[in-house]
């Protein structure tokens, strides 16, 4: 007779709300094993007894043939003596212990529950909230851990017989599926008057937005993660009608489109964009917008890209069809303010934005915006990071103690880490107004609850001012400050799984430095534990200090003071006739005296102050606009560059041992722009000629460094052009180039570098 033999099997990893228990009873039936699953909150645990071959199948065949969504980071599995099971169960999960289960991001309609909602014969026919255990929300409605129904927010909702069928039938698509709804027993939709006065119900409360849309009117859309503001991208009046409201002057808006036949109407889509576009993420995928889409030039003025996402509910499925061609979708909220998640919050936020509220009555545990990726040096990157992605971790190479880390100031995330987990939190925001310090709080709070993690440092931006790092230093504790620029650093070499040696070349629009001005134009040498500043950009004045950030003419006007001084007032070009005369005359005495115009290396801001010298702005209505625009006129057939030498600093400081460091001085790169403008060389060359110029410094400054790795961090790395260049050109010198790949390049991935560095220097 053979031997009857125990396995006991633990899983770590995304394995809970992914349909991993019944698979295991599935799996563990076919083979005749008896014994139990249960789910607890470090992951999933297993007691199997049978046949030793029998056994050893199921161990083979666990993690190969796993639910498609589940991510298997450890499996370990114990050999002992029999105890006599009698059957196979699914046990009820285990509230103790540690919380180190994944918590899932919410997940894309999957094309079975999409069947079934266009069915006219199926029960769930045209029911805006199908989901089943591939599918359907999860972080946005998860309160506690483990991820059970009663922990969610479906738990008001009380199932009916045939769901509860489908949830306790092990061969069932819905095996406790915890959101699992119906029309009989789950949520639904109303749609409001501005005064929250119910207009409809149901399936005609669909028909009705959809023809509010039709109208031209703005429809805010209760969805996954909070609402989105709704207009006909093909409406001229209506999108401009939003831009007005919301206020947004210039800055894209992302548009939904019903499916990939009308995605490909708008865009040139690429496989790997598809893929992107069409995955169980489903992001906001920014594409090559196509010469005549469709579309009302107000969606993304002056842009050739265009933000495309496909629906990622039922909900918005629904709408789409019902409404027949692309809609704008953007965040409901204030400018650069959270999510809106609530109704009732929405009617008095929204109200003066949106003309009606298509609602439901599933609450929303916490905000959740759409992500936005990209493919660039031929993969999927992100520019935001939050439905989809959040809270997945970025798994470190090695065990971190629990640290947590505040993020910087714009595009603010928080990050935990838990093991070698590095939970990263959703996209936050701008750590500007009462309501994005809020949310800020709200997300801390929810992660410590989440993974009941004590943390035992906090780490935070080295800039005293920010919200941020004020907030860090009020709960006491061990604080540990970063500098901004090698948390950038740090980031990249993380989520490739690495501590360095690299040169960090960190290019964004402003951070603070260790000698307490505003760093931006960084080559860092060194890794996570610490880094040598061996060049930057020659420094300039930007009169007016923050002024200068909505006014690249201010910029422009900075960089010519370096170069000429008051002899600038002479010049005949765009951004000093932009300025009255009075204004021009007061900044150049605050120049002249050093009054309000703080010093800068910001490489962000050069490509301003070369945006507004071209013409192309003088001011701005969001960050990177002037940028943007420069990057965009390049000609990339273009493959000479401008001078920008890079100039070795002879130190005074003769005790210090260190190598001298480098400055790149852009003098003669803005005088061969100026030299060029006056011959009437076309600003496509021009741009192009100035991205190149930064491409050939980086590259010179990387061979003068010494080491194998080069890592792309900062804003500036959201330009493709400058990006991919950069790339190719290292590559082609024989530079391993790391890029961020699971986290913005912009300070959506200071949190993770906060913790990097933190965890490095508590290790001493
Ligand atoms: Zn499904
Ligand atoms: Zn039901
Ligand atoms: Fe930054």
């Amino acid at each position: 007779m053979e031997k009857i033999r125990r396995l006991r099997v633990e899983i770590n990893g995304a394995v809970q709300g992914v349909g991993f228990r019944p698979f295991v009873y599935r799996l563990a039936k076919s083979l005749e094993l008896r014994g139990w699953v249960i789910n607890d909150t470090r992951g999933v645990f297993i007691e199997v007894e049978g046949a030793q071959p029998a056994l050893a199948s199921f161990l083979e065949r666990l993690p190969k043939e796993r639910p498609p969504r589940s991510i298997i980071h450890r499996l370990s599995a114990d050999w002992l003596d029999p105890i006599g099971y009698t059957a196979f169960e699914i046990r009820h999960s285990d509230e103790q212990g540690q919380k180190t289960a994944l918590v899932l991001p919410d997940i894309a309609t999957c094309s079975e529950c999409l069947a079934e909602v266009f069915d006219p014969a199926n029960r769930r026919y045209h029911y805006p909230f199908t989901n089943c255990t591939n599918c359907g929300p999860r972080f946005s409605i998860i309160e506690a851990l483990p991820y059970d129904r009663p922990n969610t927010t479906m738990r008001r909702f009380a199932m009916c017989a045939e769901c509860q069928t489908e949830y306790e039938n092990p061969a069932d698509r819905r095996f406790h599926a915890q959101p699992n709804a119906c029309p009989v027993c789950g949520p639904h939709i109303e749609l409001w008057t501005q005064g929250g006065v119910v207009l409809s119900k149901g399936e005609a409360a669909l028909a009705q937005a959809a023809a509010a849309l039709r109208k031209g009117e703005i429809v805010a859309v209760k969805g996954l993660g909070g609402f989105l503001l709704m207009a006909d991208a093909g409406d001229n009046a209506a999108i401009l009608r939003l831009r007005q409201r919301k206020p947004r002057r210039d800055k894209p808006f992302a548009v939904m489109v019903a499916d990939l036949a009308q995605a490909h109407a708008l865009c040139e889509i690429p496989s790997q964009a598809e893929k992107l576009l069409t995955s169980v993420e489903a992001p906001i995928v920014l594409m090559q917008r196509k010469m005549h889409a469709p579309i009302s030039d107000q969606v993304a003025p002056g842009n050739p890209n265009l933000g495309v996402m496909l629906p990622y509910t039922p909900l918005h499925h629904l709408l789409l069809r019902g409404f027949g061609s692309p809609v704008v979708a953007t965040s409901g909220n204030l400018s650069d303010e959270p999510i809106c998640t609530d109704e009732h919050e929405a009617l008095q936020r929204l109200a003066h934005i949106a003309d009606c509220f298509l609602v439901h009555n599933r609450p929303i545990a916490r905000h959740v915006d759409d992500s936005v990726a990209w493919v660039v040096c031929g993969e999927a990157r992100l520019l935001r990071r939050a439905r989809g992605y959040a809270p997945l971790p970025v798994l470190a190479h090695h065990d971190l103690p629990p640290i947590l880390a505040v993020g910087a100031h714009l595009k603010n995330t928080v990050a935990l880490s838990v093991g070698r987990q590095v939970f990263i939190s959703q996209h936050i925001g701008d750590l500007e107004t009462p309501e994005a310090l809020a949310a800020f709080e709200r997300v801390i709070a929810d992660f410590l609850r989440l993974y009941e993690t004590t943390p035992i440092a906090i780490a935070h931006d080295l800039h005293p001012d920010y919200l941020s790092t004020r907030w860090a230093q009020q709960q006491g504790g061990q604080l540990i400050a970063v500098q901004h620029h090698h948390a950038h650093l740090a980031a990249c070499l993380a989520e490739n799984g690495t501590d360095g040696p690299a040169l960090g070349v960190t290019w964004d629009g402003t951070g603070y430095g260790t000698d307490g001005s505003v760093w931006g134009g960084e080559f860092l040498l060194g890794g996570t534990a610490g880094f040598e500043r061996i060049a930057h950009l020659r420094p300039f004045r930007l009169p007016g200090g923050e002024a200068a950030i909505h006014e690249p003419r201010r910029t422009a006007l900075g960089l010519l003071w370096e170069m000429e001084g008051e002899a600038l007032l002479e010049r005949d070009i765009a951004p000093i006739a932009d300025f009255c005369s009075s204004d021009r005359h007061m900044l150049v005495q605050m120049l002249k005296h050093g009054v309000n115009t703080p010093q800068t290396t910001g490489a962000g801001r050069l490509f301003d102050g070369v945006a507004a010298l071209l013409g192309l702005h003088q001011k701005v209505t969001f960050e990177g606009q002037a940028a943007m625009s420069l990057e965009f006129s390049a000609d990339t057939s273009v493959t000479d560059a401008y001078p920008l030498p890079v100039v070795s600093q002879v130190s005074s400081a003769t005790t210090e041992a260190a190598r001298p460091r480098c400055i790149l001085d852009w003098q003669p790169l803005i005088e061969a722009v100026l030299d060029d403008m006056e011959r009437g060389m076309a600003k496509s060359v021009i741009a192009a000629r100035f991205h190149n110029a930064l491409v050939n410094a980086i590259v010179e400054v990387a061979c003068l460094a010494g080491v194998e790795q080069v890592a792309l961090s900062g804003g500036c790395f959201q330009n493709r052009l400058l990006t991919e260049r950069a790339t190719q050109r290292l590559g082609q010198v024989g530079f391993k180039v790391l890029l961020h790949r699971q986290v913005p390049p912009n300070d959506g991935c200071i949190a993770l570098g906060q913790v990097a560095v933190a965890a490095a220097r508590l290790r001493g």
